[in-house]
């Protein structure tokens, strides 16, 4: 493929890793970021924010020689402990021995990211730049300086919009002709909260592990940092009976974690002032299409489908559109980018849509049945069958988390389990006979 002049808008977890790979190809890229460099300004008042990192996104990192990297700065969390109301504590590991997925800094890695894609010398970073909009008719984006309030005009051969779930590159697609777009803000939001170190920098709860304190309708979780201290995540509707609208008071609050969350509140030193410092942020769900107009720019990422974060797919999500476009990028090798461009939403958007779907049923499987006696039996049978037969049944978790399987068959193959394992949980006594030879032998026939 010919060497192109690239712009990216947004310098973000996918922006920046899909300068790399446009770097080392070759394409001379110029990436313009809204925000200031998180390299040398303090940005979210240096809250350490974490997400979960997987097999996905694992793969489009190494993909550009960075996943050991990443490795060092990355901690496994091999099981979900789930902390009842009354303080039990409850395992559920996430995969096969030694499966893991990895707590990473947003921040961190975003400036990883940053600093090896300015390492190619065809790679530059310019901050501090908004993206305004693109020109499609003359393939010019549109900036503006927050430093100078300047306007320019970018000419670029291609265009990739990065730009996040509120894109404005996007923006300017739903001004043209045929560009189907829908935004859905769902009824939870979050706040975040923090668990200090102990003195000595452990961990005040089990380091390698995602801690869930599920409530039925809302729940708390926690992530581990490498300094020792757990980054936590507060999900609750805005509205209804246990909601954000009523803890519209410092006492109130605190009232509600004394009820619902009170070990997790006794490590949270930091409360008062956190509770009343961070934002409550909502979530949404984008889904839009096409990803791309005339063969010269596209949308990557959140740009293009934003999801919740209830299967820490997002950034996975998008890190593998990079993998997927550059996987088609070399079978495509005549340059034409317009059937490039085409080929790879069609392939990907089956995909985006199928993880927004089991996204949102996560949702419910973590704050709603990691506390129920039926599920966790049910993941139990799972687990014992698919120990014994593990080319005959790979559990959902593991194909969207572990596998490298298309989301949509993904979800297809979970359906059909589901249906499965209605008709286990209903033999009778299932509850004594969960790891019996006649439960194992009702599974082979209903697999068939
Ligand atoms: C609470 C929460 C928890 C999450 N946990 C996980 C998880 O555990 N695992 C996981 O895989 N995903 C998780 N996600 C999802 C993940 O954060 C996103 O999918 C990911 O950040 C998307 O990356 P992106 O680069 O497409 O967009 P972003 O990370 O949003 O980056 C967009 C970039 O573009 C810049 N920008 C925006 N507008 C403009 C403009 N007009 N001009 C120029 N620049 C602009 C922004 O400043 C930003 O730098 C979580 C999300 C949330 C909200």
């Amino acid at each position: 493929m010919e060497s192109k002049k690239v712009v990216i808008a947004g310098a973000g977890l996918v922006g920046s890793l899909w300068a790399l790979y446009m770097g080392k190809r070759g394409h001379t890229v110029n990436v313009y970021e809204r925000r200031p460099d998180m390299r040398k300004t303090l940005i979210d008042g240096g809250r350490s924010i974490n997400l979960a990192l997987s097999n996905r996104g694992w793969k489009a990192l190494e993909g550009v020689g960075i996943g050991d990297e990443v490795r060092k700065v990355a901690i496994p969390m091999y099981r979900r402990v789930m902390h009842a109301a009354n303080g039990e504590l409850s395992h559920q590991p996430y995969g096969k021995e030694g499966e893991a997925i990895y707590s990473v800094s947003r921040g961190g890695l975003n400036e990883l990211l940053m600093t090896e894609a300015e390492k190619l010398e065809d790679v530059n970073l310019h901050f501090n730049q908004k993206c305004e909009g693109i020109d499609f008719k003359l393939n010019n984006a549109h900036f503006r300086s927050y430093d100078t309030d300047e306007k320019t005009q970018v000419k670029a051969d291609l265009i990739f919009g990065t730009d996040g779930a509120f894109s404005a590159v996007r923006s300017s697609f739903q001004k043209s002709d045929r560009f189907n777009y829908s935004q859905q803000y769902i009824d939870h939001g979050y706040k975040e909260l923090s668990i200090p170190a102990n003195a000595d920098g452990s961990h005040k709860l089990e380091r390698e592990a995602l801690h869930i304190w599920p409530r039925g309708n809302f729940m708390l979780i926690a992530l581990p940092n490498p300094d020792g201290t757990f980054t936590c995540t507060l999900f609750l509707a805005f509205e209804g009976k246990h909601a954000f609208e009523h803890l519209n008071t410092l006492t109130k609050a605190r009232q509600f974690f004394e009820t619902h969350f009170s070990d997790a509140l006794d490590l949270m030193p930091h409360f008062d002032a956190e509770w009343e410092e961070n934002p409550i942020s909502s979530l949404v769900i984008i889904r839009c299409f096409p990803w791309s107009k005339n063969g010269k720019v596209a949308l990557l990422g959140d740009a293009s489908h934003a999801i919740v974060p209830f299967y820490g797919q997002g950034m996975n999500s998008g890190f593998e559109d990079c993998t997927v476009l550059s996987e088609m990028m070399d079978a495509h090798s005549d340059d034409d980018w317009e059937q490039l461009l085409k080929a790879f939403e069609t392939k990907r958007k089956p995909d985006a849509d199928a993880i927004a779907d089991l996204a949102m049923r996560n949702f419910v499987e973590m704050r709603d049945l990691t506390g129920n006696a039926d599920f966790l039996l049910r993941k139990k049978i799972e687990n014992n069958f698919a120990k014994k037969h593990p080319q005959k049944w790979i559990p959902l978790y593991s194909m969207v988390t572990f596998s490298h399987l298309r989301y949509s068959d993904a979800l297809k193959e979970g359906a059909r389990q589901d249906d499965i394992m209605e008709q286990v949980m209903a033999m009778p006594q299932i509850e004594t006979i969960w790891d019996s030879v006649a439960v194992e032998e009702k599974m082979l026939e209903l697999l068939g």
